[in-house]
């Protein structure tokens, strides 16, 4: 069997390499790797295949920048010209963005199945991209691999017939599992390396559109990390779309004085600051869920989330970065507070699931 996958970003990258080393197992599947290039800076996309032991893609479409339209286009374009040549017995994409779109798309008017990885996540938002990547992607796809339940009921709500869906749970558990352990056991920990104590500061990561693109909420964000700055010491790993935001608001420089801004890290060093933060604060899907594998209070910083069983299960809250004083005061308040025992995410072999659920072609 032959499979296509299509990576763009940094979750990307690190969903697949349990994926991908699961397909390397099974004698009967051979995998070609299409990058997009959407995320292509070296530590937002080569480290992670380095890390995390993945082979270079066997293809990359160097393409990034512009609007959604343009972006999406041009991928359909050069994914497209991909399949034709390879000609694959399935198309594996995962997540949101602009390179899952691309790449469903892609395979299903050329009549090649579709399988989805993370179907099923609901923000209930149409305003952000990644919501109407995911509806659209779930409606073609083939095989919907859902990480929840909730994600399951939501498919079937939809109408989507059920034999195509498969509950597998949530592969950044199995990375989590896989790396977390080996995090620790790193002789250096970027904990050390940036001058901080065990439970003694919050993490934070913010790239959402919502929050980089708007004004009003950008600086909510900045003002209730400065405020928390006062209290704790707050180390930010910067995307490089919000330190561009932030360096055209003018924000870098107040900001840079109160917080500990750092360039995004590698995935190891990431897993070590998350499980000796005190809290973390965040936009990221992934991060919402590696603050409960290594259970550390998490405060989300949006209206809503996909990951609603965190937040009933008491691991998360939401803060939406509409009022500066009270997003400090969630920060502040989430500390030492752990949540119920749940176990959403499944048993930690949900690429092995995926595998076997694509091989039943
Ligand atoms: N991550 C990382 N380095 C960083 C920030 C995040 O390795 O500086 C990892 C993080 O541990 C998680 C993933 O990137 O596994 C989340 O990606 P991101 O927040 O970009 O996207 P989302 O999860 O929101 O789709």
């Amino acid at each position: 069997m032959r499979v296509v996958t299509v990576l763009g970003a940094r979750p990307q990258f690190i969903k697949a390499s349990v994926v991908s080393a699961a397909m390397l197992q099974h004698e009967d599947m051979h995998e070609v790797v299409v990058h997009t290039g959407q995320h292509f800076d070296a530590n937002m996309s080569d480290v992670f295949f380095a890390e995390l032991g993945m082979a270079s893609p066997a293809y990359h479409l160097d393409i990034h920048g512009g609007q959604h339209g343009e972006m999406t286009g041009r991928m359909l374009q050069g994914i497209e010209r991909v399949l034709l040549d390879e000609k694959p017995d399935a198309m594996l994409v995962y997540g949101d963005t602009n390179s899952t779109l691309a790449g469903a798309l892609a395979a299903a008017k050329l009549h090649i199945p579709v399988a989805h990885v993370e179907a099923g996540l609901r923000s209930f938002n149409m305003r952000m991209p990644e919501e109407v990547n995911r509806i659209l992607v779930d409606r073609i796809s083939s095989w919907l691999f859902a990480p929840t339940d909730e994600g399951v009921v939501q498919l079937q709500r939809e109408g989507i017939d059920a034999a195509r869906i498969h509950q597998v749970g949530d592969v950044m558990y199995d990375v989590a599992l896989h790396h977390g352990e080996r995090a620790k056991r790193m002789k250096v920990s970027a904990v050390e390396r940036l001058g901080l104590q065990n439970r003694g500061y919050v993490l934070v990561t913010v790239h959402r559109a919502e929050n980089t693109d708007d004004p009003h909420r950008l600086q909510a964000i900045v003002d209730a990390f400065i405020e928390v700055g006062r209290q704790l010491p707050v180390v930010w790993p910067l995307h490089p779309r919000t330190r561009g935001m932030l360096a055209k608001a003018g924000l870098l420089s107040s900001l840079e004085r109160a917080v500990r801004l750092v360039e995004p890290l590698g995935y190891m060093e990431m897993v070590q600051l998350e499980q000796s933060a005190a809290v973390i604060a965040t936009d990221s899907g992934g991060v919402q869920k590696e603050a409960f594998f290594h259970r550390v209070p998490c405060v989300t910083l949006r209206d809503e989330t996909e990951w609603v069983e965190l937040v009933s299960g008491g691991w998360n809250r939401l803060a939406p970065p509409n009022n500066a004083s009270q997003v400090a005061i969630a920060v502040l308040e989430a500390r030492g507070r752990a949540g119920d025992s749940i176990q959403p995410y499944g048993d930690g072999h949900a690429a092995a699931k995926i595998v076997t659920g694509l091989a039943a072609l």
